[in-house]
């Protein structure tokens, strides 16, 4: 049906733009699809940018928001350090002035003390010296002290309180340190230091002892801070003691001990080297991670970066870099400082895992906010489509309307036109059956005068010789009326056959049709045709291609048929010497043809077209009926078939009857 295939392309084209311009599901159509088309890789293109710009749009805010957030808990969360660290670091500096200032009046009483004072009046006696001694010793009992010794105006220790140890102190001078010179200045002495002989870092306090308005003598008492030290360390504060020059008197971190936070400068260096303040340690400077000197202003508060070697705790999580919150007091009195490092992983952490929640929670609220706009635009999405199928609806229903009024106008016409068919076949069936019924009253016509003709004839001689018979009769001439009588008997008999033939004209009998052999037809012809034996001169030849066919007919009535056609040509060549008919009959599956050719004068042109009219013929009369073709047409379109007559291009009539075949009877 040609107007099918278009109708599917226009529902696979509605199907692929979607309803109205709005897509279908992209799943669906991917399914429905044998494999991915490019419209379809393009359109995956797009939703997969689409869903990153999204994305995007989601992550970059949080990101962002993370990202400051970050900053905000860093900053606070220093701030927050820094004031606790600050209470922490003025706690520590308090306990530290505290140690430091605890023995500060203990020099000035011990050189109040009368054996001090005579031993420094009458430095010789051996008496003297081993009274102060004892008397030091008891003095020194405090653990926080390692020595108490007594020196005289040129600095060597006349007396000291480790006088019995492998190390005594007594004998040694001591006029290089700092302490002695203060205190030989008439001022109390504070100095930090390695002790020279017993290399034991301590801090000294020292007082002149003054007898008779002269300084006889100076009183040292060394200080050890190392219970101080070991308190910072137990702590897990991270604390450093720097002196005037920078260096790291006391640390928590044992690294730290006596490490510079500035370089040491050559005056410096020869300064250090007179009052052999620490000995020989080295005062390697300390430095943060970028290299620079890790100088602190006091009251200041800054991060420092740690390079790994300056990083405190020696151990595996030594890290390129490490960040410290550094505070700094300091001891105006002393010239030292304080420093206080804190480490600001936790700051960071804290730090993070805030930005983290700000930054998770600006993802959920950019993402509810998101599906929430996905979720609105879907909906109108659906409202558009919906309105767009509802208005496809309507369309569909105004065209089906359309259509079906257009259906019953063209209905309502068509039910006009087959009245107007069924008007015209009743006037059609009249016109024929009075076309039909002018053509029999033409037929009656030419055979009532044919009939008329060939009776009226016999019968004006049947009475002329009937008059002829009665006289001769009378007049007793017998054998005269007994000829007459005879040519009447010839006169009826003639119209007798011409009755009789037109008995075969009227009757119409196809009840007796079956499947006849051409062949025993065409032999029954022939001998008939051969036991009248008027033609000796003619010559008929019979050939069928295919032996043994059949047709559906009546026997007797197509012999009738066959005998009919070759009677006409033998008549036709009767003036010949040599008269030739070839009879060939050939079948092409569907029907017979039999084909009669002679070679005879053919058929005159104004003859041909009354050859199969009743009565008409060109014999002579008293020769022919002329209703042998008109029959035989007759008989042979009762057996559904055809007879046609024609010339042959080499002179010579034909005749050809086609009868439908039929199978050979079993
Ligand atoms: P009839 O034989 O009584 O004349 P037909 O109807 O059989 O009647 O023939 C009609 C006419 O057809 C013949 O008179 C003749 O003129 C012509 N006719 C028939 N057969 C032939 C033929 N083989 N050759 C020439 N004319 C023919």
């Amino acid at each position: 049906m040609p107007g099918r295939p278009p109708a599917r392309a226009e529902a696979g084209g509605a199907a692929a733009a979607g309803v109205a311009g709005f897509p279908i599901g992209d799943a669906g159509r991917m399914l429905a699809a044998d494999g991915p088309s490019p419209a379809d890789a393009m359109n995956l293109a797009r939703q997969l940018r689409s869903f990153l710009l999204r994305l995007l749009l989601i992550l970059l805010p949080g990101v962002l928001a993370a990202g400051l957030a970050y900053r905000h808990f860093v900053d606070s969360e220093l701030a927050q350090l820094a004031r606790a660290n600050e209470a922490r670091l003025e706690f520590y500096r308090s306990s530290l002035i505290q140690t430091l200032e605890e023995f500060r009046l203990l020099p000035g009483v011990v050189g109040l003390d009368g054996r001090v004072r005579r031993l420094l009046e009458e430095p010789g006696r051996r008496d003297q010296v081993e009274a102060v001694n004892r008397y030091l010793e008891q003095v020194s009992t405090d653990p926080a002290i390692q020595f108490v010794f007594l020196l005289d105006p040129r600095g060597t220790a006349l007396a000291a309180s480790n006088w019995q140890d492998g190390y005594s102190l007594v004998g040694r001078n001591y006029g290089f340190r700092p302490y002695f010179e203060d205190a030989m200045n008439g001022r109390a002495g504070r100095f930090y230091g390695i002790g020279v002989t017993t290399q034991l870092a301590g801090f000294f306090l020292s007082a002149p002892v003054t007898i008779d308005g002269r300084i006889a003598g100076v009183a040292v008492v060394k200080i050890s801070l190392d219970r101080l030290e070991e308190a910072w360390r137990r702590s897990g504060d991270l604390l450093m003691l720097t002196d005037r020059l920078g260096v790291a008197l006391m640390a928590s971190s044992p690294g730290w001990k006596f490490r510079s936070l500035s370089p040491i400068g050559p005056e410096q260096a020869e300064t250090l080297a007179h009052t052999q303040q620490y000995l020989y340690e080295d005062l390697p400077p300390l430095r943060d991670a970028d290299g620079a000197p890790m100088a602190a202003m006091p009251g200041e508060t800054r991060v420092v970066s740690l390079a790994p070697d300056a990083q405190p705790f020696v151990s595996a999580r030594r890290q390129a870099r490490r960040d410290y919150l550094l505070q700094a007091a300091t001891l105006p009195d002393y010239g030292w400082q304080l420093l206080f490092f804190a480490e600001l992983t936790d700051v960071r952490v804290m730090a993070l895992t805030g930005a983290v929640a700000v930054g998770l929670a600006t993802l959920l609220v950019l993402t509810a906010g998101m599906l929430l706009e996905l979720r609105r635009r879907r909906l109108q999405e659906r409202q558009a489509a919906r309105a767009a199928l509802e208005k496809i609806q309507a369309d569909l229903e105004a065209r089906i309307a359309e259509r079906t009024e257009a259906l019953t106008v063209a209905n309502r016409s068509l039910e006009q036109r087959v009245a107007a068919l069924k008007d015209a076949e009743q006037i059609l069936t009249r016109t024929r059956d009075s076309a039909v019924q002018a053509g029999k009253l033409a037929v009656l016509g030419q055979m009532a005068a044919g009939i008329t003709h060939e009776i009226n004839q016999p019968l004006a001689a049947l009475t002329t010789l009937a008059d002829n018979a009665s006289t001769l009769v009378d007049r007793g001439r017998s054998d005269e009326a007994r000829q007459n009588l005879g040519y009447i008997s010839q006169l009826a008999q003639r119209m007798g056959r011409i009755v009789g033939q037109l008995k075969t004209f009227a009757r119409r009998d196809d009840e007796h049709l079956s499947a006849v052999a051409v062949s025993d037809s065409m032999n029954n012809v022939l001998r008939l045709f051969g036991t009248r034996g008027k033609h000796p001169g003619l010559d008929i030849s019979v050939s069928c291609r295919q032996p043994g066919v059949h047709v559906r007919a009546d026997p007797v009535r197509l012999e009738q048929v066959l005998l009919n056609l070759v009677t006409n040509a033998a008549d036709a060549m009767d003036q010949q010497d040599e008269g030739r008919l070839d009879i060939v009959c050939d079948c092409d599956g569907e029907a017979v043809e039999i084909t009669l050719r002679d070679n005879g004068p053919g058929i005159a042109p104004e003859v041909l077209p009354h050859l199969f009219e009743p009565f008409f013929t060109t014999k002579p009369a008293g020769k022919g009926l002329g209703l042998g073709l008109a029959i035989s047409r007759l008989i042979v379109e009762s057996l559904e078939g055809r007879l046609e007559a024609g010339n042959n291009d080499n002179g010579g009539a034909w005749f050809r009857l086609r009868v439908p075949s039929a199978e050979p009877p079993d």
